[in-house]
């Protein structure tokens, strides 16, 4: 059960863990604050600790209230989706084969099993991002990997509810949210780059950010049209 501190009219909820440092994070959609602490801490050490973080924990969730929220998809015929950053206009077809999904102009086509519900379509084109980003990733982490002169890390897409990537040092992994296969390839580049350069410098400090603007100047662009939508954060610890 984790421990629950109050921050002004802000509750927390705290969770002890064999950590060094305190982590805080304020989650979307509704701006639930977390922080982990190392498992010795005092709670009103804690407690200190977050509310020096108070502005910024206020901040956080202002601009999430403001955010546009992505709107609920049903996988009906002429729902908008996007791929890579474009628009398309859903179509489904009934198949007996396998069930895919194919690009055509400006239509997605959604090719489904006879009745298959909203969770089933949903299943099907949810995959086949995972492979879009997969395999586009792929060959990004293989250039920028030789560029930055690192052994190729491993790769694992998923969904992720608050990250568009992150980085295991240790693990010599990285993850990247399948969300990614919406946006501009430019973003899924930006998020390889960014999680590789963690491999070389694990925190965002002055040394991360200058290997950014070496090689990849023009990162912060890429960055803004990112969190253009839902909020996520690209993080590095896992
Ligand atoms: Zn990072």
């Amino acid at each position: 059960m984790p421990a629950r501190i109050a921050l002004g009219g802000i509750e927390a909820e705290v969770v002890f863990k064999d950590i060094r440092n305190v982590h805080l994070t304020v989650l979307p959609p509704n701006g639930r604050v977390r922080i982990s602490a190392p498992t010795h801490m005092a709670l009103d050490t804690v407690r200190v600790f977050a509310l020096s973080k108070l502005a910024w924990i206020k901040n956080q969730r202002r601009s999430m209230a403001e955010q546009e929220r992505e709107p609920s998809r049903e996988y009906l015929e002429r729902e908008s989706h996007y791929v890579w950053g474009r628009r398309y206009l859903l179509k489904l077809v009934e198949t007996d084969g396998p069930q895919t999904v194919m690009l055509r102009h400006r239509t997605l086509v959604l090719a489904v099993k006879q009745g298959a519900d909203l969770t089933a379509r949903e299943a099907v084109l949810s995959r086949w991002y995972r492979d879009q980003v997969r395999e586009r990733a792929g060959s990004l982490a293989a250039v920028w990997s030789r560029t930055l002169g690192l052994d190729v890390p491993r790769l694992h897409v998923q969904h992720m509810k608050t990250k568009w990537g992150s980085c295991s040092p240790i693990r010599r992994a990285i993850r990247l949210n399948t969300e990614l296969a919406k946006k501009p390839p430019g973003c899924l580049e930006y998020i390889v780059v960014h999680e590789l350069v963690h491999l070389l410098e694990p925190t965002h400090n002055d040394r991360f950010k200058a290997l950014m603007r070496m090689f990849l100047p023009d990162w912060e662009d890429r960055r803004r049209e990112l969190s253009a939508l839902p909020v996520r954060h690209e993080d590095w610890d896992y």
